[in-house]
């Protein structure tokens, strides 16, 4: 019993998060900036950041993720990060060769209110970012939000200093994808490319954090997003957001600095969130849905009818980054299943409201909490137990206490692969989620059913 000390009486806490449900802004930021072809995410702040950073997005994706630090000391703990951020601008596009520097704070250089656009307005004044490269930067302080908010500043930073109008609409949208794996952009990619849509999708981590063993190093993969397509994004003639925390910011920048109108949608997991995804873009660009899609979406509803009576009624308790639970809870709700304990450990009363309205007719009380933590939920299940548990991989814990099946699902999965492979949205992302759902409530049915009900087809 590796959380034996969790008390049964609940308590309400301002000032203390015990077991974090995210982590922190710059993380976000990083895997954000490594969706753009040829970039170097650069962290201004102390070499442990960093490092930590680094090595969680790692973890995550066993593949090895390049980044630079202004590498702060003492002295710049106290005077400030400038000659660290230029002497670093200088010795990046010198040895490295980036086409952008993608810059992110971190808490100690906000504690010390580094100006960062000044000091990239310096680097290029004193002639130390070469013609036809970029710096572009995105403040990240951890005491703010989480990697999402981090991730969402990153991609908003994309537009504020790339994105321009070339005085025409294009035949083409914009696709931000949200803070999903590098597979669900390569699966919402082709999504759009089946529908016959010309897209520009950023930032894109396909083919960077879940790319082929070809025997050689390179330090930019193929993929990414190219500075050309960002800045072609200001001439697009719409754009398509998925997940409001995570890309409404940028595209609500893009529609006021380059007058691109924006649709800010829900991730595409599950049914109905997919339906809506397909719709907005079948009518934004006038296309009619082929039969490719239909099947897929075929298949989906006939596992869902076919399995439903395992779905059935089956309580879950969920933890995770906003957007992707928002629609993960009304998958499971359009199932038949009771989401019952829902937290996020990023803020934002929305949240909240969203989830309430998604769960208001279930015949099961819902606790649901923005900024909430690991103990929370562990104290909420103790009083009202679960049939299954989804979420990153530090919820491995309470379901060993607690002998609950647990689906990771979101971010940071640590100890599994599978989640930077096959994705979790679109039709198919539906099914292999439900395949995982199946697979750890039936698992568990056989585990503890007696002989004479232990059966072979399910
Ligand atoms: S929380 Fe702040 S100090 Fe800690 S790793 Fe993140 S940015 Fe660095």
């Amino acid at each position: 019993m590796l959380l034996r000390h969790t008390p049964n009486e609940l308590k309400e806490r301002t000032a203390l998060t015990v077991n974090p449900a995210k982590t922190c802004q710059p993380i976000g930021a990083m895997y954000a900036a490594l969706g753009i072809q040829r970039c170097l995410p650069h962290s201004h702040g102390s070499q442990g950041c960093y490092a930590y950073h680094r090595s969680t997005l790692t973890r995550h994706y066993k593949e090895p993720v390049m980044a630079a630090t202004s590498a702060f000391t003492e002295g710049s703990s106290v005077f400030g990060g400038q000659a660290n951020l230029l002497q670093a601008i200088n010795n990046i596009f010198t040895v490295y060769e980036p086409d952008v520097i993608a810059v992110h704070t971190t808490c100690l250089s906000e504690t010390i209110g580094d100006d960062i656009p000044q000091i990239i307005a310096k680097a290029r004044d004193e002639g130390k970012i070469p013609a036809g490269r970029h710096v572009i930067h995105a403040n990240t302080p951890r005491y703010v939000g989480s990697h999402v908010t981090g991730f969402a500043n990153m991609v908003k930073g994309m537009v504020d200093y790339l994105a321009a109008s070339n005085g025409h609409r294009e035949n083409r949208i914009n696709l931000i994808p949200g803070y999903v794996e590098p597979c669900d952009m390569e699966e919402i990619k082709r999504l759009a490319g089946e529908l016959g849509v010309p897209i520009i999708m950023f930032p894109d981590t396909s083919k960077v954090l879940n790319g082929p063993q070809t025997g050689k190093f390179h330090m930019y993969p193929a993929g990414g997003t190219t500075v050309e397509e960002l800045i072609e994004a200001g001439s697009s003639m719409g754009t398509v957001a998925l997940g409001p925390l995570a890309s409404g910011p940028a595209a609500r920048t893009l529609d006021t600095k380059c007058k691109v109108p924006c649709e800010i949608l829900n991730l595409p997991i599950g049914l109905r969130a997919t339906d809506t995804f397909i719709d907005t873009l079948r009518h934004i660009a006038g296309v009619t849905v082929p039969d490719s899609i239909n099947l897929e979406r075929g298949r989906l509803v006939d596992v869902i009818t076919d399995m439903h009576q395992y779905f059935y009624h089956r309580k879950v308790a969920l933890a995770g980054d906003p957007d992707q639970l928002v629609s993960l809870t009304e998958f499971l709700v359009s199932l038949d299943m009771w989401p019952i304990h829902i937290v996020t450990g990023t803020p934002g009363k929305k949240f909240e409201a969203r989830i309430q309205e998604i769960t208001k007719e279930l015949p099961h009380p819902v606790n649901v909490r923005a900024a909430g933590d690991m103990f929370l939920l562990h104290q909420w299940l103790r009083s009202d137990p679960v049939d299954l548990l989804m979420g990153n991989t530090y919820l491995k814990y309470i379901a060993r206490d607690e002998d609950i099946p647990l689906v990771r699902f979101g971010f940071p999965i640590l100890d599994r692969i599978g989640h930077s492979y096959f994705p979790t949205v679109g039709y198919r992302g539906g099914l292999r989620l439900l395949e995982k759902i199946l697979d750890a409530l039936l698992d568990r049915q056989d585990r503890d059913a007696p002989e004479e009900s232990f059966e072979l087809v399910m």
